[in-house]
């Protein structure tokens, strides 16, 4: 996983500000039932040197619009 070279401003999933992204070629597990610092994890379709990925983006609960 690495972070793309060209992220967008908000996130394109849904269209809030986000606090990071990470690109992903393979499996991934997103859990955060019990996460202090992020609220949702978007996921949006991206491609990685012509390979399918998909590019996570971390909102944090503020961000999300919850304390
Ligand atoms: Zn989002």
């Amino acid at each position: 996983m690495y972070v793309p070279d060209d992220p967008p401003a908000n996130c394109p999933a849904c269209g809030a500000p986000y606090d990071s992204v990470s690109r992903h070629a393979d499996g991934f597990v997103a859990n955060l039932l019990d996460n202090e610092r992020y609220r949702r994890v978007c996921f949006y379709p991206a491609t990685d040197d012509g390979d399918p990925a998909f590019d996570c983006y971390h909102h944090t609960h503020g961000q999300a619009g919850t304390d």
